[in-house]
């Protein structure tokens, strides 16, 4: 999965993602990327993408949880961190999260992160 969160000049947030899926899958297998509260999120309090095995992160309705906690008043590192801790090590999963706070990311597997800031 390919994950974005931006805030923009406004203070608004967006997500974006984008995913290959995962192999071998089911015929017409519809992973945890493109729904909504899985595999993304975003609202007035920040936005969430997620990577991971969709099967296990649709099960959690990961990105919203997580998005859950920050619109709490969570720090956004302990809620990724908390994210990814909801799942045995052997499930990979990977979180990126931008609040007003600030931005964090936390996975339990090695995963390439990159962040542009204006
Ligand atoms: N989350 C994706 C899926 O399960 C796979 C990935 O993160 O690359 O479809």
């Amino acid at each position: 999965t390919v994950g974005a969160v931006v805030r923009d000049g406004a203070g608004r947030f967006a997500v974006a993602g984008s995913t290959g899926g995962s192999a071998p899958s089911l015929l017409g297998r519809v992973g945890d990327t493109p729904v909504i509260g899985s595999g993304f999120y975003a609202g007035t309090d920040g936005a969430i993408a997620v990577t991971g095995i969709g099967e296990h992160i649709v099960r959690r309705l990961l990105a919203y949880t997580v998005y859950g906690w920050i619109a709490g008043g969570m720090a956004v590192q302990e809620a990724v961190e908390q994210g990814v801790a909801l799942f045995p090590q052997e499930i990979d999963v990977g979180l990126i999260a931008v609040t007003r706070g600030g931005a964090a990311m936390h996975s339990n597997r090695e995963m390439p992160c990159a962040q542009v800031g204006a």
